[in-house]
């Protein structure tokens, strides 16, 4: 029999553990898709696809021209506009499908959140008073804090924002996750942070934020996410491993 071919939607860092899993697995084929905006990619261990399909309709195209028999939605838990095309091309294509999402962080004893429905509604509850801020939220939405120019700003992306911030009061750092959390607390001393903006991504990688300022007593707003996606949901590796052995039985139990 052919193998199985995969096609996973990334940018997660559980899209390439779950990359680096089937890439050890006799039998099938994986394409991990990225849609190109970091300037230098973490090197994956797979053959990779970089940028957009157009749409849902043509990423129901691919999926049909390379004869993928599973698509694995496995992007973060913000990129709405891909999640919705590969439920989309899913129904188009009658190709298999299930999305792999780690779960939200739950708010612990001694948090102070802010529960948000958008970056801009998480900048305006910082309210009027001059606050030092740090804007963990990633480039692409940063500028929504330009409507609160009263602020200081600590931006952290892994690219720089361009072009940059229009605030008076404004200071970047590039990094990557994972962060611990001595040196999360290190940060927000540093800076004397008093709010934290950020997106309720969920898993460890950039948890240390959160558990820093729940020992700082500082306040997070934090945004929520939109709907569960509408197809089955997996929430780490290990469960959408099992997911594919449920869907594609191992060679021996297919009778190869
Ligand atoms: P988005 O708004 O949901 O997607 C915008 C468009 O980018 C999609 O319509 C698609 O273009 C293309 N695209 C997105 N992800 C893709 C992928 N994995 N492979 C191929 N094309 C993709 O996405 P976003 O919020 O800008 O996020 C972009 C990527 O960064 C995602 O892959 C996501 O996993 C990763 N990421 C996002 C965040 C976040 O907070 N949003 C954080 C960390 C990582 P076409 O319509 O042309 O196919």
């Amino acid at each position: 029999m052919a193998n199985i071919r995969v096609l996973i939607l990334g940018g997660t860092s559980e899209a390439r553990g779950l990359a680096q899993a089937l890439s050890g697995k006799a039998g099938f084929d994986i394409l991990l898709s990225l849609a190109g905006r970091t300037e230098k990619p973490s090197s994956q261990p797979v053959p990779v696809h970089i940028g957009g399909f157009g749409g849902a309709e043509g990423l129901a195209s691919f999926l049909r021209d390379g004869k993928f028999h599973l698509l694995v939605d496995a992007t973060h838990p913000f990129a709405t506009r891909i999640s919705a095309n590969a439920e989309e091309a899913a129904r188009l294509s009658g190709i298999a499908a299930f999305a792999l999402r780690r779960p939200e962080w739950v708010q612990q004893p001694n948090d102070h959140w802010f529960v948000a429905n958008s970056i801009p509604q998480a900048i305006t509850a910082l309210g009027s008073v001059p606050r030092r801020v740090f804007l963990a939220t990633g480039r692409q939405e940063a500028h929504c804090a330009e409507v609160a120019p009263q602020h200081f700003y600590l931006v952290r992306s892994v690219d720089p924002v361009t072009p940059p911030l229009d605030v008076p009061n404004v200071e970047y750092i590039l990094e990557r996750g994972p962060f611990d959390l001595d040196s999360e607390i290190a940060l927000l001393k540093r800076h004397r942070i008093d709010a934290i903006v950020a997106k309720n991504s969920g898993g460890a990688a950039t948890y240390a934020k959160i558990e820093a300022a729940r020992r700082l007593g500082i306040e997070v707003c934090i945004v929520a996410r939109a709907a569960a996606p509408a197809v089955m949901t997996v929430e780490t590796v290990d469960e959408a491993l099992g997911a594919i052995d449920h869907l594609f039985p191992p060679a021996m139990e297919r009778g190869v």
